[in-house]
């Protein structure tokens, strides 16, 4: 091992750092066997699902044009059905992000005068546009469907007295997002998720149950489908890409709610026979079928990066101990220096653009500057090591990804050679 150490001294690691982070890996043998036996369940489940819609050679040729008989992508859809086990699914490079899957989702679902309910607080950023609760072109708003919110209780559960009383004879759709994104709440549980589902269908049967599942998905061995959701939404440059898919989205769910999407994605009549899928086929199905690992590993990353910032004694969600549902990892650094060092050790340990130095800058949309980390196969992607923090109070950094475990860990350990070389912490 004596060559391992070399090589990452090479790359720029003191030998503390890399000592500790030997220590604490070494300390988390038991928890990463439990993320193991995880992702074999997962592994066979997508295996399983391949099998069962008999995936072929012809299946990763694709089509141009119209793309009619398209076997590749319509056996792929299968495949995402029977993977989340639902009645059907949409799978289309032409849905561009999780964005777009998800307010396709509601667009092709709600009609005017419907109104949505989020029972678990406020959506992702991007969502407050598409529902209209920022005003922007297009949105939900504009054609006359409104929106109301239920926060969660301070201590995280359900208002289940609050979101009985919201629920009227408008609302058409419920849509629950299972990770925190950028809010503090926790991560939901496929089990919570199906707790609030039965509620909700045990007042009004016939509302729309949606789930955003961006980042959750086969982080544990049971996903939405599972716990009656009739829609289940993520984006493919996240786990279910498994690193490869170049672009794409999904929706899993009810054959109906399946429909009224394929209409609203391509035409009124055309439905899902139309949209070539060009050459992205085998990076889609290679992509699944490699998904269950490499969420593994993105999530066994986020566990070694919990352990070793709270041994530095900064606040983590999650914490070191506590059990995942999404891939994402929030630390407190409390300072600017420690957001921008601990972005710059991250980008210092990618594939490509390793020589690029984040800076803070003012995007669109953000109300404070943000610096980012990414070198990535995928522009964008997530699943992909990468890091992101607001440059404003308690300065928090969101991290999140990594295609190997390897690779997550020699980030996390840049990081912290950052954070020593910058004296934010010392060893
Ligand atoms: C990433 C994400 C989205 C949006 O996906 P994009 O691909 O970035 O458009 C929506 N909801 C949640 C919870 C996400 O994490």
């Amino acid at each position: 091992m004596s060559e391992t150490k070399e090589i990452y001294k090479n790359l720029g690691i003191d030998e503390d750092v890399y000592r500790l982070g030997e220590t604490i890996c070494s300390n988390l043998k038991e928890r990463f066997d439990s993320i193991d036996k995880i992702a074999e369940y997962n592994q066979l489940k997508v295996l399983q699902a391949m099998q069962k819609a008999k995936v072929s050679e012809a299946c990763l040729y694709g089509t141009t044009g119209y793309g009619y008989n398209d076997i590749g992508r319509d056996t792929l859809e299968e495949v995402y059905a029977n993977v989340f086990h639902t009645e059907a699914a949409l799978v289309r490079p032409q849905i561009t992000c999780g964005t777009h899957a998800l307010a396709l989702a509601l667009m092709s679902n709600l009609r005017p005068g419907d109104e949505v309910l989020s029972p678990v607080g406020k959506p992702y950023d991007t969502l407050e546009e598409v529902i209209g609760i920022r005003p922007s072109k297009g949105s939900l708003a504009e054609y006359g469907i409104t929106y109301s919110q239920v926060d969660l209780l301070s201590d995280g559960s359900f208002d289940y007295d609050k979101i009985k009383a919201s629920i009227n004879e408008k609302t058409k759709l419920v849509t629950i997002q299972r990770s925190k994104g950028y809010e503090p709440r926790k991560t939901l549980s496929v089990e919570r998720i199906g707790q609030l589902i039965a509620f909700i269908k045990d007042i009004r049967p016939d509302i729309i149950c949606m789930v955003d599942n961006c980042y959750g998905e086969f982080v544990e061995t049971i996903e939405p489908g599972d716990v009656g959701a009739d829609m289940v939404v993520g984006s493919l440059i996240k786990n279910p890409g498994g690193g490869l898919a170049p672009i794409g989205g999904y929706i899993a769910g009810k054959k109906e709610c399946i429909e009224n999407a394929a209409y609203r994605l391509t035409s009124p009549g055309l439905g899902k026979e139309v949209g070539a899928s060009l050459g992205v086929l085998p990076s889609f199905f290679q992509g699944l079928f490699l998904a269950p690992t490499v969420v593994s590993s993105a999530l066994k990353g986020a566990v070694f990066a919990a352990n070793m910032m709270e041994h530095f004694g900064f606040s983590v969600i999650p914490d070191g101990k506590e059990s995942r549902h999404d891939i994402i990892q929030a630390v407190t650094f409390g300072s600017k220096e420690g957001v921008v060092a601990f972005c710059k050790g991250i980008q210092a340990a990618a594939p490509v653009d390793s020589f690029v130095v984040p800076e803070p800058w003012d995007m669109p949309g953000y109300d404070s500057q943000v610096i980012m980390a990414a070198g990535a196969f995928v522009s964008g992607s997530s699943i992909e090591l990468s890091a992101d923090g607001p440059i404003k109070p308690p300065y928090a950094v969101y991290f999140q990804g990594g295609l190997t475990f390897p690779h997550a860990k020699f980030g996390i350990l840049k990081a912290v050679q950052e954070l020593k070389n910058s004296k934010v912490i010392r060893l």
